[in-house]
């Protein structure tokens, strides 16, 4: 795997180290892919581009374990698509765009978002928006 950073990678084995959470190959395998791709995947997305290099991967190892990296906030969960769960390696808060025609899913950087501290009562924590519509690289098309 290329462009791996093995600061980025200590950083993620150290949460799991607080959680006293065992480093398991899979689980070092998987923090090496967050730590190196930037993007946003589904656990087949992920078992597809590593299970050649790693065929004693299976897809429910795959799944179980970022799900346990989102509830550590080494990921982020995201349910923008139905009935799908992708995985976002970008955890600065941001917002999503998904394009209705190619199903890409674009970052979108906040700008100058300022969050009430209550909503009718409720403790604001933090807002996420899904947009959707046509991108433009389908709009040029
Ligand atoms: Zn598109
Ligand atoms: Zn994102």
């Amino acid at each position: 795997m290329q462009n791996v950073s093995e600061a980025q990678v200590q950083e993620k084995i150290k949460i799991l180290k607080e959680h006293h959470i065992p480093l398991t190959t899979t689980r070092l395998v998987l923090l090496r892919f967050i730590s190196s791709h930037r993007g946003h995947y589904s656990a087949e997305d992920i078992y597809q581009l590593l299970k050649e290099e790693y065929p004693s991967l299976s897809i429910a190892t795959v799944y179980n374990n970022m799900s346990l990296f989102a509830s550590l906030g080494i990921v982020q969960e995201l349910r923008i698509e139905r009935d799908k769960v992708i995985y976002d390696t970008y955890t600065k808060a941001h917002d999503h765009f998904l394009c209705l025609k190619c199903g890409k899913i674009y970052d979108i950087e906040i700008k100058n978002r300022k969050l009430p501290e209550q909503i009718d009562g409720h403790s604001v924590h933090y807002a996420h928006t899904y947009y959707f519509g046509i991108c433009k690289e389908c709009k040029e098309a």
